[in-house]
């Protein structure tokens, strides 16, 4: 297996105003030679701090990225932004398909795979978000519903610098709730096989993040999976302590 580099990754989701710049630069500051040597790290803060935050973490090791994109780079869609605009305030990466946006934005596969060829046409790298609902886990249909969704979001083409997969179980997002390392693993040995089986090298390559009530606490153990290349972290990812720790952990 190659040696992949990890992704640590946070997201506010609609959390911050100027004053969690601080927690920005806090970040930025707090990740020493050791950690920025080891592995990568992103914060996905509000579009109406993304500007300002890339200035801030512009001579650190800290990436900074939007929450989702539009799947046109410009036009009459009132109230949206495009990848082209997100690259423009020098962000670097954009997460798609966040199960907050398929549920409550009833965004589709094909929406989805729609917006991630904009972030690559605009130069950004997606973290394409999957996962189940606690029915699908409970009707046993977890890896069908894998599979139909990497089949559904991720373009032909994607490499593994251009794409990051995020597996992330609806039903563990913001819960406290966490699936055992056995599900980790099941989950994410299947998703490697099917990036394989597409992408050949690069899916073997291409790193795949659990996300789903990472905490300081849990950190270790969830990115010890096999298959596991780091976290996408939603609440604990606001506070600069917690999020330096869960990288410590990783
Ligand atoms: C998320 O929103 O991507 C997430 C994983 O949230 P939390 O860490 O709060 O469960």
């Amino acid at each position: 297996t190659p040696d992949i580099r990890p992704l640590v990754a946070g997201n506010w989701k609609m959390n911050g105003t100027r004053e969690s710049l601080d927690q920005i630069k806090a970040i930025a500051e707090g990740l020493g030679p050791d950690l920025a040597d080891a592995i990568d790290t992103l914060i996905c803060p509000p579009a109406t701090l993304l500007y300002v935050a890339t200035a801030l973490a512009e001579s650190s090791p800290l990436a900074i990225g939007a929450q989702d994109c539009h799947e046109r780079q410009s036009g009459a869609f009132t109230g949206d932004i495009s990848a082209t605009m997100i690259a423009d305030c020098m962000a670097s990466h954009v997460l798609v398909g966040h199960s907050e946006r398929r549920t409550l934005h009833g965004e589709s596969d094909e929406t989805v795979r729609a917006k991630a060829e904009a972030a690559r046409e605009a130069g950004l790298v997606r973290v394409i978000c999957i996962g189940e609902t606690e029915a699908e886990r409970k009707a046993g249909s977890t890896l069908d519903v894998l599979g139909r969704q990497l089949a559904g979001s991720v373009p032909d083409g994607a490499t593994a610098d251009n794409t990051v997969i995020a597996y992330e179980p609806v039903w563990a997002i913001g819960t406290g709730l966490t699936p055992t390392v056995d599900d980790v693993a099941e989950a994410h040995a299947f998703i490697r096989a099917e990036m394989e089986k597409r992408f050949a090298g690069e899916g073997a390559r291409m790193r795949l993040l659990y996300g789903g009530s990472v905490k300081p606490d849990n950190a270790a153990e969830l990115l010890g999976v096999a298959h596991v290349d780091g976290a996408l972290i939603g609440g604990a990812s606001l506070k600069a302590a917690d999020f330096l720790a869960i990288c410590k952990a990783c």
